[in-house]
């Protein structure tokens, strides 16, 4: 975004469930340089990134070396700077070199366990609007014939042509960049296009430019954009896109994150995920993800083990549901037998906490059973959370 900030937006998603109030006015509050703990899935590291943030190299107001400590004291694994390839705010300190930021960054976490990934954000105020593209060679040969003259200010030529927009897409297309759209709606940008996928989007899905759009921006979810990314089969991204400090924004809540499922912690690995869309979105207490990642993301952060329990001369199961990561889950349980004390079988999994429920009356002991669990604050769709089922053993206690 940048240039003018508009108010953050409301979050754009219905609290459906009054426990999810609870939720956010409770909030999880992290110290300066806590962990963030989310597990890794099976076959996967989950890798914690930000693809979108500026510097004095565009129009953001820190050195690069400060996004480099900025994201070592948020447990970051993954980051890059994503100057606008059109607009200077220091034209001095940039020199015309838009590979600096890259470099001054990457010999910063020298030794340090953070990936840099060089990227940049094409910025034209008319359709197809912010992409960011990632994974480039060489930042200093995309064209912006697009603008006016020079970049100290974002003027853009008078009338604009296909092929200058078209430009600095096909430059990066040829270095292979992952490409994404970023904020769609943002301001709203220009109200002939009602609908935010342009047929300029379509041109870029066609040409095998786009990859992926920006669900999530400075820890706002974009219902559009979920929407967009489901429709057109694009990788989800939950990005920062931050100017300052992150910190006073988020002081009380982990900093907005792209979880990455890779195959290994390098770059290439990130890579690799990102095309293949291997990604989950964490922001507040909510997780946004296709159906394979939340599920494996879930049952990787939930452990159950159950015993059986005589309470006077009632047979009960004691179900526990060991939180191993920071994310509250806001369960809605369904089992064959009743659901002891949590109304409509609503049942918070707290973090780092065990919770344990009561299935009643179990006269006849069972081999095995399930309890079918929708986590509302894993959206897998816009409309509907994470369905999935743990099977219950309920064999005889050692
Ligand atoms: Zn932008
Ligand atoms: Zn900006």
């Amino acid at each position: 975004m940048g240039l003018i900030r508009r108010p953050i937006r409301a979050m754009q998603l219905k609290l459906r469930f009054s426990l999810l109030m609870v939720v956010a006015i409770s909030g999880v509050s992290f110290a300066q340089n806590s962990k963030v703990t989310v597990p890794d899935i099976p076959g996967f590291y989950t890798l914690k990134a930000d693809f979108h943030m500026h510097t004095v190299f565009s129009d953001g107001h820190v050195w690069p070396t400060f996004r480099v400590n900025e994201a070592i004291r948020d447990d970051l694994d993954v980051i890059s700077l994503t100057e606008h390839i059109d607009y200077e705010g220091f034209p001095d300190i940039i020199d015309q070199d838009y590979n600096k930021s890259y470099e001054i960054a990457t010999k910063a976490a020298e030794n340090k366990e953070l990936i840099i990934i060089k990227g940049v954000e094409i910025s034209p105020r008319v359709a197809p609007y912010h992409h960011n593209a990632l994974f480039l060679e060489d930042a200093n040969i995309l064209p912006t014939e697009y603008m006016k003259s020079g970049k100290a200010e974002f003027v853009m030529k008078d009338s604009v042509t296909h092929d200058q927009l078209m430009g600095p897409f096909l430059a990066v297309k040829k270095q292979n960049a992952f490409v994404s759209y970023n904020h769609p709606s943002w301001g709203w940008w220009d109200t002939k296009d009602t609908v935010l996928f342009t047929s300029f989007h379509q041109e870029l899905l066609d040409a095998d430019i786009l990859k992926g759009v920006e669900v999530v921006n400075s820890g706002n979810y974009n219902v559009i954009a979920h929407r967009m990314a489901l429709e057109y089969d694009l990788t989800m991204l939950c990005n920062t896109d931050e100017h300052y400090d992150n910190h006073p924004r988020y002081k009380d809540t982990h900093r907005p994150m792209t979880l990455v499922f890779a195959k290994e912690k390098t770059a290439e690995g990130v890579e690799e995920a990102l095309f293949a869309k291997r990604t989950a979105l964490y922001f507040g207490d909510y997780v946004v993800a296709r159906q394979p990642e939340a599920e494996a993301l879930f049952k990787a952060s939930v452990d159950v083990f159950t015993e059986r329990k005589m309470r006077k001369s009632e047979p009960l199961l004691v179900v526990n549901f060991i939180n191993n990561s920071d994310i509250p889950f806001e369960a809605k349980m369904k089992a064959e037998y009743d659901i002891e004390g949590f109304p409509l079988g609503q049942v918070r999994i707290a973090a780092h906490d065990t919770t344990q429920v009561i299935l009643k009356a179990v006269w006849e002991y069972p081999e095995e059973t399930k309890i079918i669990v929708s986590v509302e604050n894993i959206l897998v769709t816009p409309e509907a959370g994470l369905q999935t089922e743990f099977v219950i053993s309920a064999k005889e206690n050692k």
